[in-house]
């Protein structure tokens, strides 16, 4: 039995999700944010680079965007899964939640963030989001000046490499492996001070979540203070595709399955939206996710009132 019938489901109430609500409530649409409450940033202690809100825990964050919520009467959330979801062929939509009940809907905007993967070496997990990081920009101010390392290879390990020269003299590349560097790439590290390491690694060390060495294979030691690695970004779940919405080829950068939209968040499924990390071709981050949730509640309220 369908519960009832909404304007629009908003899926996730990370940045995003909350920026779309905030504007569906706004312009007065009955609007049911379902949560899970695992954004990816959580494992940090303060959210960088957005602006007003540089250091603030992201828990606060996410409290504080719930609580501005409360002010518009036709947004609800709610802590639930959305688990499965079908186009109907009246161009309505049917979610299921973990709950149980199928909640029926005109718009869909997806904003359920992406799974950061970052590569499989004994001690990263418990230093992620801390010393270990993938972007310079959230994390690079609070390391600067450590020696730091790249655990990267190719035109990606590159990039990274000389990039982190803004944070630090020190910069060493760890390809875990042979190298696929070209000729040309080498020069480039060479030429900007980066050294190349090609040892597989065994292990990083360091008390609780600080780092101060990785330790290779063959027993040999770097000593670092921080470690940039290559994280790839999926989906959460198959809903973007079950829904109908296209994803992107993999980019060699970063995001690996991007669901395609254009710059309002339309996926060219008419009442289907994406935003934030799920829909993001550029470096993800908190100040995109929440333009592009602003964005796409917008393109929701028209879609809303206009049909269009
Ligand atoms: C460790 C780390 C540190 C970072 N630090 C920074 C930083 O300092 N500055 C910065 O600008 N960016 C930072 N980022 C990037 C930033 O966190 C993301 O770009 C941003 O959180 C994306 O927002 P989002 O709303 O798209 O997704 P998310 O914040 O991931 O939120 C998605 C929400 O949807 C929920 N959800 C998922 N699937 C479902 C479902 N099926 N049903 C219901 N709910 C669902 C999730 O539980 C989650 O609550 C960091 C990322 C990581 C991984």
């Amino acid at each position: 039995m369908t519960e009832n019938i909404e304007e629009c489901v908003v899926v996730g109430a990370g940045a995003a999700g909350l920026s779309a609500a905030l504007t569906l409530g706004r312009g007065g649409r009955t609007t049911l944010v379902v949560d899970t409450g695992r954004p990816s940033n959580l494992a940090t202690t303060g959210i960088r680079g957005l602006l007003g809100q540089d250091g603030r825990p992201p828990a606060e964050f996410y409290a504080a965007g719930r609580r501005e919520l409360l002010t518009y009467p036709s947004v609800t959330v709610r802590n639930d899964e959305v688990t499965g979801g079908r186009r109907e062929p009246d161009g309505s939509f049917v979610l299921t939640l973990g709950s149980g009940q199928p909640i029926t809907t005109r718009t869909v905007i997806l904003t359920p963030g992406m799974d950061y993967r970052y590569p499989h070496v004994d001690g990263i997990e418990e230093r992620w989001g801390g010393t270990v990081f993938h972007c310079p920009f959230c994390h690079g101010w609070e390391l600067r000046g450590r020696p730091m390392a790249v655990l990267a290879d190719g035109a990606v390990g590159a990039h990274g490499a000389l990039n982190l020269r803004g944070w630090t003299d020190q910069v060493t590349l760890l390809t875990n492996g042979p190298t696929r560097l070209t000729d040309e790439q080498r020069g480039r590290l060479s030429a900007g001070g980066v050294r190349l390491d090609e040892r597989p690694l065994l292990t990083l060390q360091g008390p609780g979540a600080d780092l101060e060495s990785v330790v290779f294979a063959d027993g040999g030691e770097l000593a670092v203070g921080a470690l940039l690695v290559k994280a790839g970004l999926y989906q959460r779940s198959s809903l973007a595709p079950d829904l109908g919405a296209v994803l992107t080829e993999p980019d060699e950068m970063l995001t690996v399955q991007a669901i395609t939209v254009d710059p309002m968040g339309r996926t060219g499924v008419p009442g289907l939206f994406a935003a934030g990390d799920a829909a993001t071709a550029v470096p993800p981050s908190m100040a995109s996710a929440v333009a592009s949730g602003y964005l796409t509640g917008a393109a929701a309220v028209v879609q809303l009132a206009v049909g269009s």
